[in-house]
């Protein structure tokens, strides 16, 4: 499948409300309850993971807000929240202690009496005392009371339910605070209760660069950009690529797909081939697929990137058809007696070094047979290196059966790990380039 799709394709639905159809687009505002969460104890990730899901269902998100475990502060964000959106999306306080009190207080929000369900506390009372064999207590029962008239999501990984109900045309959903509970009750309940809501398909695509800086990615696209409302294309930058992500909002996935793929199109013309794939997870990903289709094998020789690019390899399923394995000669020594780099070039030039990288790279081949190798040998700091070269000089080298070839970098003085990242990247294209016939420099 192309892209990412959720939506199940369906025309303008029929409202949760029974109001009718909902032509109308929606408005959502994420509340999440939690001291820690102002505290800075944890991060509101559950924000994060119910936008990334609202934005899929083609429902815009105008507020994130986050309330601590308090009655009237929450009550006062709930207030506001009902007054700007039409969807209300609370996680936490949903459990049995007395700073649980997201239901108390949205029902009193929302003059809605808190009722006990007997079946769904039996329920509740018969997984307690399953997992924990022991009698539950009864605080637990909290768990059990909901909203008159409301929908039930079951959670499947925990003991509080969640719960979803409309009124005056505000729909309003309470979910649990642990990220895993949250996560399972948003697929099992909540998304499809919001999809009712949402006639339309969100697709993107997901269109992967390296080798140009943000801003001048930007500045080649800004117009294109900026005139368009649907599909839409926007930058998301990395450490050391650009993503740029295409969306398109349309009655089915098939008439979003035929939206986005001149937008593919016009991306790839104006960016050239720093463009390295479409919903590609990463230039390894592009590599190994490369390397598959050509019925070739790779090894890896690191020096200042620690095993990360073998990391990064070994992280993808079935690479073994395409990764025979690597070394990590960190030592100076090491290069020389494992990957059989010749001391004169060692003396003559330093470990840091174009022939060193190149020797690099040729040794790991001879080493694992494999016919082709790339190395990476640098200074990723913070201090220069014994003979004072200084931090973000890299050389990225690459043996093949055509010959060897080497990148020389200059990645300047940056955070170690960033550079690390940067220079298995430079590692990854300079490798993909070669596999497909490109130019190598960039
Ligand atoms: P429980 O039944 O476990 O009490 P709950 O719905 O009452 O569930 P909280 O007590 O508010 O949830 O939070 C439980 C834990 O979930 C928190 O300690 C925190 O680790 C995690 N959590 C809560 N809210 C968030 C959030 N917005 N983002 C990420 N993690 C969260």
């Amino acid at each position: 499948m192309r892209g990412s799709v959720v939506g199940d394709g369906m025309a303008m639905g029929e409202a949760v409300t029974g109001k009718g159809r909902e032509l109308m687009s929606h408005i959502a505002e994420i509340i999440a309850v939690g001291t820690e969460l102002l505290l800075g104890n944890i991060a509101n990730t559950n924000a994060q993971e119910l936008s990334q899901t609202l934005s899929a269902l083609g429902i815009n998100v105008y507020w994130h807000t986050v309330v601590g475990d308090n009655a009237g502060r929450l009550r006062e964000a709930v207030e506001r929240a009902r007054r700007r959106a039409d969807i209300l999306i609370t996680t936490g306080g949903l459990g049995p202690t007395y700073d649980d009190l997201t239901k108390q207080t949205v029902c009193r929000a929302f003059g809605r009496e808190l009722v006990l369900r007997p079946a769904i506390a039996e329920q509740i009372r018969a997984r307690y005392e399953r997992n924990l064999r022991a009698p539950m207590p009864e605080n637990n029962l909290r768990q059990a009371e909901f909203p008159a008239d409301c929908i039930v999501f079951d959670n499947p990984v925990g003991t509080a339910p969640g719960c979803a109900f409309e009124e005056q045309g505000v729909h309003v959903l309470m979910l649990p605070g642990p990220p895993f509970e949250m996560r399972a009750m948003l697929e099992g309940g909540a998304v499809p209760y919001l999809r009712r809501l949402s006639g339309d398909v969100i697709v993107s695509r997901d269109i992967m660069t390296f080798g140009m800086g943000e801003s001048r990615v930007e500045e080649l696209l800004r117009d294109k950009m900026e005139r368009m409302t649907n599909p839409t294309l926007a930058t998301y930058a990395k450490p050391s690529e650009v993503r740029l992500r295409a969306t398109a909002k349309a009655g089915s996935v098939e008439a979003a797909e035929a939206m986005l793929d001149p937008v593919v199109s016009d991306v790839r013309a104006a960016l050239g081939d720093i463009v390295y794939g479409v919903d590609v997870k990463g230039l390894e990903y592009a590599c190994v697929s490369a390397l598959r289709g050509r019925g070739l094998t790779l090894a890896t020789a690191e020096s200042c990137t620690g095993g990360q690019i073998a990391a990064r390899l070994t992280a993808i399923p079935g690479v073994s058809a395409a990764y025979r394995g690597g070394v990590v000669s960190y030592w100076t020594e090491m290069k020389a007696a494992v990957l059989g780099v010749p001391s004169e070039i060692l003396d003559a030039h330093g470990a840091v070094s174009e022939p060193t990288a190149r020797a690099m790279a040729r040794g790991v081949c001879e080493l694992t047979g494999a016919p082709v190798g790339v190395s990476v040998t640098g200074v990723a700091g913070p201090d220069r290196d014994e003979r004072g070269v200084a931090v973000g000089t890299v050389y990225v080298g690459l043996a093949t059966p055509e010959g060897t070839f080497c990148r020389a970098l200059d990645l300047g003085q940056r955070r170690r790990d960033i550079l690390q990242n940067l220079a298995g990247n430079h590692a990854f294209d300079l490798l993909r380039r070669w596999l497909s016939g490109l130019p190598l420099s960039l």
